[in-house]
């Protein structure tokens, strides 16, 4: 008993984090904040579970009332974070999707968006990807593509389109956003011989293997291609660059080890260095393949 009492005592010293998404099985985040958590000398416990829409709420008030400190949520669930959170920051509110909860010090959670600042860090820091100026199309209308919107407009690009399967999504998504820089939405086909120096892949066609429909020529001479999707082998959205001659056809690999420092930071108050982390995880993931 004596020993049980102060197993439990430490168990609660630990800070705890988690992450929480359908499925979650094959997540990267419990591994990338260990790392982080090992590089920065920090002593934290993160781990994983499975959580369906209808038992979020449920378990999000179990992990914060018995000593969770963090938690990340991903597919799903993230509109149901935004809805859950006591308070949410700016660029939550923009997206209306959280993917960071952090319990505060009155015992309230703040709710938070990480994912559009690691999209922008990964193309502008890692990979020298200059945002302003150029034409960029976001492929795809869903919860991802609402949460990058906000922090690509702020890099002033020359044009921001939205091109989506159902059309009336990219339009009513572009015009939630027209206040903060020069963006539209439209069809597909509506694309016609338009071309862009940045293609975002932001649709989960990827997630299936599946391409969504590009017209010939919409990638300009020098352009690059950002999937945000990632995996063990190029997605198909990557190999499409290759083969239309990208610059540079990247995956969304480092964009989740950058939200993910995010996400750290706003837990711990310490940056962790996310090159070593994306290069580990690259190494790796040649190794599987
Ligand atoms: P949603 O389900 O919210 O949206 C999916 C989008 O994909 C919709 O616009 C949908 O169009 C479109 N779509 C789905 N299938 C096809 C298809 N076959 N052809 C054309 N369009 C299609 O998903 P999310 O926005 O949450 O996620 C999108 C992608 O971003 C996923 O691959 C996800 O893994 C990735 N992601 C990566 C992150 C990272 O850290 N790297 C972070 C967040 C997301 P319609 O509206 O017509 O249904």
């Amino acid at each position: 008993m004596g020993i049980m009492a102060g197993e439990k005592t430490i168990m609660n010293l630990i800070d705890r984090y988690a992450v929480f998404g359908l499925p979650i099985k094959h997540s990267k985040s419990p591994r990338i904040h260990q790392l982080f958590a090992e590089q920065t000398g920090q002593t934290l416990e993160y781990s994983s579970a499975e959580v369906a829409p209808e038992q979020f709420a449920a378990a999000a008030e179990m992990f914060f009332s018995h000593g969770g400190k963090g938690l990340n949520c991903t597919v799903p669930l993230k509109e149901l974070a935004w809805r859950y959170a006591d308070h949410t920051t700016e660029r939550a509110q923009l997206s209306k999707a959280v993917n960071t909860l952090a319990l505060q010090a009155d015992g309230t959670t703040l709710g938070d968006n990480t994912d559009g600042i690691g999209l922008v860090t990964d193309l502008i820091s890692n990979h020298s990807i200059a945002l302003s100026g150029i034409r960029i199309l976001i492929m795809g209308a869903g919860g991802a593509s609402r949460g990058i919107i906000a922090p690509i407009l702020e890099q002033s690009p020359q044009t921001l389109v939205v091109a989506n399967r159902t059309v009336d999504k990219a339009v009513k998504l572009a015009d939630e956003f027209h206040n903060k820089g020069a963006i539209t939405g439209c069809g597909f086909d509506d694309l016609g011989n338009r071309q862009f120096d940045l293609i975002l892949n932001a649709t989960s066609a990827s997630l299936s293997g599946c391409l969504p429909p590009l017209p010939s020529g919409v990638l300009a001479e020098n352009g690059s291609c950002y999937d945000l999707a990632y995996g063990n082998e190029p997605t198909a959205f990557v190999r499409w660059g290759l083969e239309n001659h990208a610059a540079k056809s990247l995956d969304g690999l480092g964009m989740l080890v950058e939200q993910a420092a995010e996400a750290f930071f706003i837990w711990r108050g310490v940056r962790p260095l996310t090159q070593p982390v994306i290069e580990l995880l690259n190494s790796e993931r040649q190794a599987r393949s």
